[in-house]
Order: C-alpha cells, then structure tokens, then sequence
C-alpha cells in the first residue's frame, strides 16, 4: 500500500538512514537504505514478499533474494525484529523497542500490544539462573474487529 508523502519522505530521510546502517557496519546501499527506511514507516509487520513487492517500483533493480537477505542483516544488527507466524510466514518489524504481537486467528492481522507483564531490565534480567536478553509476547487470539463483526452479526 502506498500513500502520496512515501517518495518524499525517502528522499528526506535517505541521509539519516544511511547513518544508522553506517553506525551499524552496513554499507549503505541504495536496496538497502530503502528497505530500512520502508521498515521505519509501515508498521503492519510486513512479510519478505510485501516489501519486495512495494519497494520494487521504487528501486527496480531490487530482487526478493535481497530483500530477504537484508532483513535477516537488520535482524542480525538488531535493526528489526523477526515474527516467525509459521514456518511459511515471517513477518518483520521495524518497532524495536519492546512490545507484544497478537495474532487475529482470523483475519491474520499482527498486532502490535503492551507488553505485559512489565518485566525489569533485559540486560540483568535472570530466570532460573539463565540470563535473559531477549522477551517475545506473541499471543494468539481474536483482535477487536473481529470480534465486533461477530457481534454485529448476531
Ligand atoms: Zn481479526
Ligand atoms: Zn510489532
């Protein structure tokens, strides 16, 4: 999906971009400045293919291949975060700071929601004498939509 400011935002935020891939030890290549900065705007947890799809009439010398193997880069460089769905479906996300996802088991709609528990500080956090560096919340369910249609139906 594209609104009418995404062209100029680009352009605006190409130098800014280019400055984190470069503090993250990514030579900044147009694939992949257009790529962190589509992740930095579409926060509706994209799969490889949506961004291959929406980026390609923008940078036409783009291919899935490198899309794909750019985000497992940012992942690695903690740029964005991957949410395996299933094993056919990873989705992405550019929101790094940490938060839960809520499945729609029927619309297939990711959600972004608080994440709860409220837990201390990853970097000391400790269970059962294991250190923590990392908390997925990843709840499956049915999101409010759905579940109004439901009502409104019955
Ligand atoms: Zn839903
Ligand atoms: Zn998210």
């Amino acid at each position: 999906m594209h609104c009418n400011c995404y062209k100029y935002n680009l352009v605006m935020q190409e130098q800014k971009i280019k400055d984190v891939l470069t503090s993250c030890g990514i030579s900044p290549s147009g694939p992949r400045t257009a790529i962190l900065s589509y992740m930095r705007e579409h926060f509706t947890h994209p799969t490889a293919e949506d961004i291959f799809r929406d980026l390609k009439p923008l940078v036409p010398t783009l291919s899935l291949t490198t899309v794909y193997n750019t985000l497992k880069l940012f992942v690695e460089k903690g740029l964005c975060l991957s949410i395996t769905i299933n094993e056919k479906m990873v989705r992405f996300d550019g929101n790094t700071m940490r938060h839960g996802h809520l499945l729609c088991t029927r619309c297939g709609t990711l959600y972004d929601v608080a994440p709860t528990p409220d837990t201390s500080d990853e970097a000391t956090w400790m269970l059962d004498g294991h250190l923590v560096s990392e908390v997925h919340y990843y709840y499956k369910g049915t999101c409010s939509k759905c579940l109004s249609a439901e009502t409104h139906m019955s």
